[in-house]
Parts: structure tokens; C-alpha cells; sequence
């Protein structure tokens, strides 16, 4: 027997269609590649989506066809999210810290009929139109007067010239929830970009389970500074859980340093923003010499890599922020899981409360989670034993874009995606990623954490950034040795910082060394980027090898 309840498809348009009517006066802020402060509603959002779904219904895009965009975290980009999905196509968010070769390699590949990007791509541009045969429209995200006279890219038209003088009357189409709604490479840490496609349906339950409040706690009171860009795993979702709540947004634009991020902050009455660490590490690097507080900022969601637990602690004692650690991927729409305490934990000292808070966090509704052995068999949860950590659930791919299904079936035939991360899970359901697989280091048999090792560099007071990777050695296989970068006129010797490890951890998994560096190499997303550090060491030796 059925049920009898109204069956309406999950679709991105009823995310817009809800905000216009329930909070259509909600301010949408943006920092724009002009400079200036530009304000709207989320009404003014919803008629220029609609405006846009028109422009693409007259250039003739097909349903499922894909429209890429190139741009900064704006008001432009989020009606791209919604003009585009709500339509029926397929937004694809090019990421554009990538090389202009790896640029050209995607949009071919994802077949792009349309780029909109910002005018701070228009070199990147240049690069790619030429390689980029499919693309038969190109959009500059400004107003006419700042389109240039001679871009060099035929035919380029202002977005406002293309959408201005479309209608804002528009009925979004009905259709299957399944049907793809939009899309993003991984940024190729580790190999070559794949892509995750992700639907209406998983869209939208990422949404409403992001706003949950175990999860990222989104609320209309809120005023929501999404730092983390939208050209990587939809800004963590956040676009599309803001329309669900209702809280105002204020998006940065290109000015992501600290002083323009903690100025934002203060303008705008931020009382919420999510990032990577390293977007963290340079606005503490501003707050502290300056001596400034926040006042309205409550609560950070930090996630994308590990966040080190002085970070935690520094947000916390000195700020005055709550810190919400994350972990997810962009295979998993992105949010897997978040740490926040639970009931039980409320009472527990300080100490034993940043033991938990350190950790990636449990597991959100809709996740499903488990670590596993090199056999494939389930390993305990008791937040000792690690292993393979895998996920399942209905914001996961099944398989990437013209490319392979990577799941892994379980005895009922399930199937698991495997994360290429290692973890451990503690019997209260916390998980604590050790290390991406390819980053941890074997050193006679067992294994370091790298992730462990940069923590404790990172929480002496002359470090600014540090990564550990594994050197080969003849006895151990591997051993751990530590790039770091100092503080702004800091000083600190390769002794020191190793009697600094003293008591911190066991003695074999002290690093057998510490590089001095100029900078550590950071990838597309912020990440540090391990690849290119081991590249840039390969003629290191280990002391005395
Ligand atoms: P890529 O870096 O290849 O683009 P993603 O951006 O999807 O991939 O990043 C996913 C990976 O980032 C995870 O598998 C994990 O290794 C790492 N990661 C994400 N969040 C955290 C976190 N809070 N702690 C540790 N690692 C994290």
C-alpha cells in the first residue's frame, strides 16, 4: 500500500520559489569585482534567476545542457545556481585556480555550451576560448560600461546586456528529481579531475540537512559570510541551504584577505562564516597584531582540510567563536560529518571537551559510515583501530561523470564509496581522519598520522603553516620530516621545534627533520598541496642517510 501524501518533486526552483515568497525581503550582500557593495533581496535573486532561465531558453540550450561559470562567491554567481538548475541545465562551477590547460581539459570535457565568468578571468579566458570549440556563448559578469572594448574574446557580451531586457516572468519546469542539476571536478590533489553531478534530489536533502542544527545550524536570524568559494562543491551547499532559511548572505567576492574578511565581518554584522583553515590562518594573522575582536561573529564552520586544534582554541579563548570542524568531499555534495558535543559531553572538563571538538565529528542523517580493513571487514568503533573509511548515502555519487563507478559492494550488495581517507571511529560515533591514505607515512611497519605532526608544529607560537610528508629511508621505509613556514618576523631553530615534540607524542614519530620554506604550496582549493612539496624536496635526503 502506498502512502497518500502530495508527491512533489524535490527540485532546486521550489528552494528559490520558497525564499521569494517566506523571506523575500532577506538581503543578499556582495562584495563585487567592482569594488563596490552591492545589496539585493532574495525577490530580487528569484527575478533575475527567471530572467536568466529566459536568456537560456532564447540562446536555445537543451534540458541537461551545461552552462559553466568562472566567478567569485556573488550575487551574479547564486542566480547562475538557481537561473541554470532551476531550468533544467546543468551549472557547472569551473574552478579557477586550476592551470588554463586543466581549465580547457574540463569544459571539454563536460561539454560546455555557455561560460559566464568574472572580469578577473578574462586572462584565463583568453587562454582557454580558442581550445574551447563547444562554447558558443561568452558572458562577462559586469555591467555593460565595464565589458572591455577589446577583450579578445569574439562576441563577448555583458551579462547584464544578455539578461536585462529578458522577462521575469518564467514557470519553472517540473521534472524528475534525479535529473542533473550541477557539477564540479575535483580540484586533482590526487590524479586527474573527475566529476561529481549532482541532482535536484540530492541538492536539496544536502540543503536541508546542512541547516540542521547538530550540522551547520543555518537560521533566518543568521547573517552568513560563505568565505569557502562556490566554484568548489557549491560553497558547501550553503547558497541553497540560505534560500531554505532565510538568512541574510554576504558574499566576498574577490577580497579574501584578512583585513577585507574581518572589514566585511563588522559591516555586515557576519554572525556565521565557513572556510578552509588557511583563509582562518591569515584573518588571526590580521586580528592579532591589531589587536581586534569580532563583534557579532558567533560561530565558524572550518572544514576542507584538518583543522589544527590551535585554531580551534585561538577562535574559541581569544575571539570568542565557536568552531564547528567538518569533514566532507566533493564526491559527497560536500558535508559528511560535523563535531559538536552531544548532551553527555556538556558536563565534561574543557580538556576532554577539546579532545572531541578536535575531532571530524559524527556522522549527519543521511550518511552512512564505516572503516574497514585492507580484506574489506569491519573494523571497531573504538576510536583506536583505523582504516579505510567509507560512505554511503543519497548525497554520494554512484559514479563519476563519463567516468567509473568506484563503490565498493557489501555483503547485502550495497554499495560504499571509498574516501581515500583513513580514520578511526570512537564508540560515540566521532570519526577522526589520521590522514588521506597516500599521505600517511609507514615508518617500520606502522603508521604516522601526518596530520598529528603538523598539529603539534602548528601549535608553537613561530609557526605559520606546516606539512609533513614521508621520506624514503633504507631501515624504516619511510620517515616523517617536517616543511614549515615562521610567522612574520619569528624565529625558530630545527631544534627547538623538535624539543618542542618532546612529550607530544611518542618518540618514533617525532619528525627526523624540519624544513625551513619559503612558502608551502597550496592547491586549487587551499589545500596544501603534498604533491608539489614532495616535487619541490625530491633531492632532500634525511640527516645522515
Ligand atoms: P580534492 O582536494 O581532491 O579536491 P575535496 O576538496 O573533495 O578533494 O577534499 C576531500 C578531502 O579533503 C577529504 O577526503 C579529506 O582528505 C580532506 N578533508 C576534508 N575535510 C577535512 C577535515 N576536516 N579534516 C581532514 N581532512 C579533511
Amino acid at each position: 500500500m502506498l502512502g497518500l501524501m502530495q508527491s512533489q518533486p524535490l527540485l532546486i526552483s521550489s528552494l528559490i520559489e520558497f525564499a521569494e515568497r517566506h523571506h523575500g525581503d532577506g538581503e543578499i550582500v556582495s562584495r563585487r569585482v567592482e569594488g563596490d557593495i552591492h545589496r539585493y533581496t532574495y525577490r530580487d535573486l528569484a527575478a533575475r534567476s527567471r530572467q536568466l532561465a529566459n536568456a537560456l531558453d532564447e540562446a536555445g540550450l537543451a534540458f541537461g545542457d551545461r552552462v559553466a561559470t568562472l566567478a567569485w562567491n556573488g550575487y551574479r554567481h547564486m542566480e547562475m545556481y538557481f537561473g541554470v538548475s532551476g531550468s533544467g541545465r546543468v551549472v557547472h562551477t569551473v574552478n579557477p585556480r586550476l592551470h588554463p590547460e586543466q581549465i580547457a581539459w574540463i569544459m571539454n570535457h563536460a561539454e560546455d555550451q555557455i561560460l559566464c565568468f568574472d572580469l578577473t578571468f578574462l586572462p584565463l579566458v583568453q587562454a582557454v576560448h580558442a581550445k574551447c570549440a563547444g562554447v558558443k556563448k561568452w558572458v562577462a559578469l559586469c555591467d555593460p560600461d565595464r565589458l572591455p572594448a577589446d577583450s579578445g574574446v569574439p562576441g563577448l557580451v555583458s551579462y547584464e546586456t544578455w539578461i536585462g531586457a529578458k522577462s521575469s516572468d518564467y514557470a519553472w519546469p517540473q521534472f524528475d528529481e534525479n535529473t542533473a542539476s550541477s557539477m564540479c571536478y575535483t580540484s586533482g590533489t590526487t590524479g586527474n579531475p573527475k566529476a561529481a553531478l549532482y541532482s535536484h534530489r540530492s541538492t536539496v536533502l544536502h540543503a536541508y540537512a546542512a541547516a540542521l542544527p547538530d550540522v551547520m545550524c543555518l537560521s533566518a536570524r543568521d547573517a552568513v559570510l560563505p568565505v569557502v568559494p562556490m566554484f568548489h562543491v557549491n560553497a558547501w551547499g550553503i547558497p541553497y541551504s540560505a534560500a531554505l532559511t532565510g538568512c541574510k548572505l554576504v558574499f566576498p567576492g574577490p577580497a579574501l584577505d584578512g583585513k577585507s574578511i574581518y572589514e566585511l565581518i563588522e559591516a555586515e554584522k557576519v554572525t556565521y562564516a565557513a572556510g578552509v583553515p588557511t583563509v582562518w590562518q591569515m584573518l588571526l594573522g590580521h586580528l592579532r597584531p591589531a589587536g581586534l575582536k569580532f563583534s557579532t561573529l558567533k560561530r565558524t564552520v572550518i572544514g576542507g582540510s584538518a583543522c589544527p586544534p590551535a585554531m580551534i582554541t585561538a577562535f574559541q579563548d581569544e575571539f570568542g567563536v565557536e568552531v564547528l570542524h567538518a569533514w566532507g568531499m566533493t564526491e559527497m555534495s560536500p558535508l559528511g560529518t560535523l563535531c559538536t558535543l552531544k548532551n553527555k559531553q556538556l558536563e565534561l572538563p574543557k580538556d576532554e571537551q577539546m579532545k572531541i571538538l578536535q575531532k571530524q565529528g559524527r556522522a549527519i542523517y543521511g550518511v552512512d559510515m564505516k572503516i574497514v580493513d585492507g580484506d574489506g571487514k569491519e573494523l571497531p568503533w573504538d576510536g583506536k583501530t583505523y582504516g579505510d573509511l567509507l560512505v554511503r548515502g543519497p548525497w554520494i555519487i554512484e559514479s563519476y561523470y563519463k567516468g567509473e563507478n568506484p563503490l565498493i559492494q557489501d555483503a547485502q550488495g550495497r554499495g560504499w564509496f571509498p574516501t581515500g581517507d583513513v580514520a578511526t571511529i570512537d564508540a560515540d560515533g566521532f570519526m577522526q581522519i589520521t590522514d588521506r591514505s597516500k599521505d600517511v607515512i609507514k615508518s617500520g611497519g606502522e603508521w604516522i598520522s601526518s596530520i598529528d605532526i603538523e598539529n603539534i608544529a602548528m601549535a608553537h607560537p613561530a609557526v605559520a603553516m606546516a606539512a609533513c610528508i614521508g621520506m624514503p629511508h633504507p631501515k624504516w621505509d619511510e620517515r616523517p620530516i617536517v616543511a614549515i613556514t615562521l610567522k612574520p618576523g619569528a624565529e625558530l631553530t630545527r631544534e627547538e621545534l623538535l624539543a618542542f615534540y618532546e612529550g607530544k607524542t611518542a618518540k618514533w614519530q617525532i619528525p627526523d627533520d624540519v624544513v625551513f620554506v619559503d612558502a608551502i604550496p597550496l592547491g586549487a582549493t587551499g589545500k596544501m598541496l603534498k604533491t608539489r612539496l614532495r616535487e619541490q624536496l625530491k633531492d632532500y635526503r634525511l640527516p645522515g642517510i
